[in-house]
C-alpha cells in the first residue's frame, strides 16, 4: 500500500509527486489515465506544426514560481514575450485590453462607451453578478460592446447566474483618463493586466516545461492507468485495468465532478447529489497548419455574435519553432455546454470557414488540421458554486481525500497556481500532527512498480 496516491499526472499532480520527493517523502504512488503525462498542458506535435491545447502561456508572477522555473525548467529555455493581442470588433483590430484602448473605433460607439462609463450606476453595495459587476465598473457602453458578448460567448452560460469572484485578477479595471487618452490617441497595451508579458519554451511547445518537470520525479509514474471507483471509506482506488490500490491519503487532480461520479460513499454522506450542480464548459480547439505567414499577433478577441469563436491565436510567434519557416501554426477557440454533437460540427464548420475567410487561407495552404475537445475547460462561477463548494472539500477532507488543482478545485487557475497548489497540498499533509505525520527525511527506494 503507498501511504499517499496521487490521481492525474498533469501540472498539480506532477507538482505534489516533486514536492513530496522534495520533502524525502516515497511512500507513493502517481497514476496518470493517458499515455503521457502534463494534463491540458501537453502539446501536440504533427507534420512539422506544434499545437498546445490552445494558448498556454506562462505568467510568472509568484517569487516561488519564479525560483521553481529557474530550477526545474531554467529561464534560458524560455523566451520573455510581450503581448501582441488585439480585438477585432466593428470591422477594426483594436489593442487588448479593450477599455484603454478605444483608438480606431466608430466614433458612435467610442461615444457610448464613454458616456456609459461616466453615467454608470454607482453605489456603495458590493456587486452579486457578472453584468452588475461591469455595469458598475465599466458602464453599459463597455458592457454593449465587449464585455457581455464576450463572456456570453466565453462561458457559454446566462452571465446572470455568474459571480464577480474570478474578476479581480484576469479584468484590468480603469479610470477616465486612462479610457480618454486611449480613444484619442495610439495604443497603450504594453504592461496592463495579467497577460501583458509572458514567458514561452523556445521549443517543442508549452509541453516543454511540463515535460522538465516530469523528468524530475524519481519515482515511476504509471501512465495509462484510468481511475474508474474511489471507496472513501475504505480507502482503494481501483482502476479501469482493474488494479486495485489501497491509500492513505488520497491526492486527486481529476475533474471534481468525474471523482464525485465515481465515488463509493457512505450512505450517511451525499456528494453525488451535487454533480449536477457543478458546471463548467467545453471548449473545442481547432489547429491549423498553414504553408504562410497569416498574422504577426499573439492572439485576436472576437467579442461579436457572428463569429462562433472567442479567440484564436498564433502559437508560430510564440516560438518560431512551433511550425516549418514561413509558415504558421494557429488555434481558434469556441465554447459550449453540453450542445449536440449535430450542433459542435455546425460551430466548427463556420468556424473554420470563418477563419479561412477572415486570414484569406486556401484550402491548398492548409498543411494539416487537428480539432481538440477539451471537456472541462472553464468552470462556472455560479451562486450555486459559491455557497456549495467548501462544503464538498470539507466532506472529502474528513474521509483523506484532497481534490486539488483546477479542475479537482473546481476553478479558474493558471499553470503557476498548478504548481503552488501541488506544494500547499503536500505542506499541509506533512503538517499533520505528529502520530499522522507521513513525513519521512529518510530516502529508501520507492518500492512502486508500474502495473
Ligand atoms: C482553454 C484553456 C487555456 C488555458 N490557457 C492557460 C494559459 O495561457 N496560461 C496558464 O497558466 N494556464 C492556462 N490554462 C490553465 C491550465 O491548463 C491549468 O491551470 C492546468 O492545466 C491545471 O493543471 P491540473 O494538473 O490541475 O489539471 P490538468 O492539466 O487537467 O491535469 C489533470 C490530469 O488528471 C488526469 N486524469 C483525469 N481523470 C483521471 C482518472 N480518472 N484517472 C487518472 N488520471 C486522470 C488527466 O488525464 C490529466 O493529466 C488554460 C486552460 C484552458 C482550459
Amino acid at each position: 500500500m503507498a501511504k499517499i496516491v496521487i490521481i492525474g499526472a498533469g501540472p498539480t499532480g506532477l507538482s505534489a509527486a516533486y514536492h513530496l520527493e522534495k520533502k524525502g517523502f516515497v511512500d507513493y504512488k502517481l497514476f496518470e489515465k493517458e499515455s503521457e503525462t502534463g494534463g491540458l498542458c501537453r502539446s501536440i506535435y504533427q507534420d512539422g506544426f506544434t499545437f498546445d491545447y490552445t494558448g498556454h502561456l506562462l505568467h510568472v508572477g509568484d517569487p516561488y514560481f519564479r525560483q521553481f522555473i529557474n530550477d526545474v525548467v531554467g529561464f534560458e529555455n524560455l523566451e520573455i514575450i510581450t503581448r501582441r493581442s488585439f480585438i477585432y470588433s466593428h470591422g477594426v483590430f483594436t489593442h487588448y485590453p479593450f477599455q484603454v484602448n478605444l483608438h480606431g473605433l466608430p466614433p458612435h460607439v467610442i461615444a457610448e462607451c464613454i458616456e456609459g462609463y461616466v453615467t454608470r450606476p454607482v453605489s456603495r453595495k458590493k456587486p452579486k453578478s457578472f453584468p452588475q459587476w461591469v455595469m458598475q465598473s465599466f458602464g453599459e457602453g463597455f458592457a454593449k460592446h465587449f464585455f457581455m458578448p464576450y463572456q456570453r460567448k466565453i462561458f457559454a452560460h446566462d452571465l446572470k447566474n455568474i459571480t464577480t469572484s474570478w474578476t479581480g485578477r484576469f479584468v484590468p479595471t480603469t479610470s477616465l483618463q486612462q479610457i480618454i487618452a486611449g480613444a484619442l490617441q495610439k495604443p497603450n497595451d504594453e504592461l496592463i493586466g495579467y497577460n501583458a508579458q509572458f514567458y514561452y519554451p523556445k521549443v517543442d511547445g508549452t509541453a516543454f516545461w511540463v515535460n522538465k518537470l516530469a523528468e524530475t520525479i524519481k519515482a515511476p509514474i504509471h501512465t495509462n492507468c484510468s481511475v474508474t471507483k474511489v471507496d472513501i471509506t475504505n480507502k482503494v482506488v481501483t482502476f479501469a485495468n482493474g488494479h486495485v490500490e489501497p491509500y492513505d491519503q488520497l491526492i486527486t487532480t481529476m475533474p471534481l465532478d468525474r471523482l464525485l461520479d465515481i465515488i463509493v460513499e457512505p450512505s450517511s454522506s451525499s456528494l453525488k447529489k451535487a454533480i449536477p450542480k457543478l458546471l463548467c464548459n467545453k471548449v473545442v480547439n481547432f489547429n491549423l497548419g498553414v504553408s504562410r505567414n497569416v498574422s504577426d499577433k499573439h492572439w485576436i478577441y472576437y467579442p461579436e455574435a457572428q463569429y462562433p469563436f472567442y479567440r484564436m491565436g498564433f502559437y508560430h510567434n510564440f516560438a518560431a519553432s512551433n511550425a516549418p519557416a514561413g509558415y504558421s501554426s494557429l488555434y481558434g477557440e469556441f465554447s459550449h455546454i453540453n450542445a449536440s454533437k449535430k450542433k459542435v460540427a455546425e460551430m466548427l464548420a463556420t468556424s473554420l470557414a470563418a477563419t479561412k475567410k477572415i486570414l484569406g487561407i486556401e484550402d491548398r495552404e492548409i498543411v494539416t488540421e487537428k480539432v481538440v475537445h477539451i471537456d472541462h475547460a472553464y468552470v462556472i462561477y455560479d451562486f450555486w458554486r459559491e455557497k456549495h463548494l467548501a462544503k464538498i472539500h470539507q466532506q472529502l477532507h474528513a474521509f483523506g481525500v484532497h481534490s486539488i488543482g483546477r479542475y479537482g478545485e473546481w476553478k479558474y487557475s493558471s499553470m503557476q497556481e498548478a504548481i503552488l497548489d501541488g506544494k500547499k497540498a503536500i505542506e499541509q499533509l506533512i503538517m499533520l500532527p505528529a502520530h499522522q505525520s507521513y513525513y519521512m527525511p529518510a530516502a529508501a527506494p520507492s518500492s512502486s512498480k508500474i502495473i
